[in-house]
């Protein structure tokens, strides 16, 4: 078996046109990975296609054509297998306000037909932290409660795969890092993780794999640590001792631009040997250096220069 828990080929999806939309392509020939035990964060602006791929996971959309293969099920072939290998938490939730938590795990668990004595709502209750809410009504959780009830009620079936579209969007900060917990929680009992965001944050946190996704075609996908590594503009700024008027000849090559009286700010690539250089080109001038800061780069860098080139 594949050491892919899920993989993805040449997936496309155009969606027709109705009344006065127009036909929107929506994924342009989707090849994705996603390592067995891993957290895969497919990450991207709105509109760039991240839900219309979990939506085809989950059978909810209609693909145009391409692969899908879950757990080693095709979605086309194996349609029962492919739904069982996954928990979904799509991204507009919906619940009904009159059941408590343990009544909706329960229901739920009875529609995937799970054997009474496999049951584990409580399990999954206290796995996200609601154990003193199981008899509340869902009405009266928070966002981020409810939130976290939707990916206990995803994980009903104990599927090897754990699917959140936008788990954070509109939950404040706190919330967002019990969630974090949460889904980190899981992926050490061993559930494969994908989720989808547009907060770089959350990819640079939570994820060991990341996909950036723009206008429907993959543009990066990488381990996280590579794709950091991939920056190759850094910016360095170097504080002298004294005013100066012009900048000191031999930055040139450095892209240099003053910031204040004092400061000056230069960008290089960090796989030439840059900084010494500067160094001396700004003390071959007369200058000390009283301070230098250095941006260390993120993955918001990535992200614009992946992103930029074919906006
Ligand atoms: P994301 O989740 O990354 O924000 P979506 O997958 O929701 O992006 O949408 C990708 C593109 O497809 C967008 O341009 C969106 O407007 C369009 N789209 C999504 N759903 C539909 C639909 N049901 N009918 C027509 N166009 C759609
Ligand atoms: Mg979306």
């Amino acid at each position: 078996m594949s050491e892919n828990a899920i993989e993805i080929r040449g997936l496309n999806k155009t969606y027709k046109a109705s009344g006065k939309a127009k036909e929107k392509v929506a994924l342009k020939s989707v090849d994705l990975e996603i390592p067995k035990g891993s957290i895969f964060g497919l990450l991207g602006p709105n509109g760039a296609g991240k839900s219309t791929i979990i939506n085809i996971m989950a059978g909810l959309v209609m693909k145009t054509s391409g692969n899908v293969s879950i757990w080693g099920n095709d979605i086309d072939k194996n349609v029962r297998q492919a739904k069982s290998s996954i928990g979904v938490v799509p991204q507009e939730i919906n619940y009904d306000p009159f059941f408590t938590p343990r009544g909706l795990l329960d229901i739920q668990a009875g529609l995937y037909g799970v054997p009474k004595n496999e049951i584990r709502t409580m399990e999954l209750l206290k796995l996200v932290g609601l154990e003193e809410q199981a008899e509340s009504y869902t009405r009266s959780l928070s966002g981020g409660m409810r939130r976290r009830l939707m990916v206990a009620k995803a994980m009903v079936h104990t599927p090897p795969i754990l699917v959140l579209d936008e788990p954070t969007a509109g939950v404040d900060i706190e919330l967002r890092k019990e969630l974090w917990a949460n889904v980190k929680a899981l992926n050490k009992q061993g559930v494969t993780v994908l989720l989808t965001t547009h907060y770089l944050e959350e990819a640079e946190e939570l994820c060991d794999y990341i996909a950036i996704i723009n206008h429907g075609e993959i543009v990066a996908c990488e381990e996280k640590e590579t794709l950091l590594s991939r920056i190759d503009q850094k910016e360095i700024t170097f504080r002298l001792d004294k005013e100066f008027k012009d900048i000191p000849a031999g930055l040139e090559g450095f892209k240099p631009q003053k910031q204040g009286r004092r400061s000056i700010k230069c960008s290089y690539s960090p796989h030439e040997e840059a900084v010494g250089q500067m160094l001396s080109a700004i003390q071959d001038t007369g200058y000390s250096i009283v301070d230098i800061s250095t941006d260390e780069s993120d993955l918001e860098d990535v992200f614009l220069q992946l992103t930029s080139k074919r906006a």
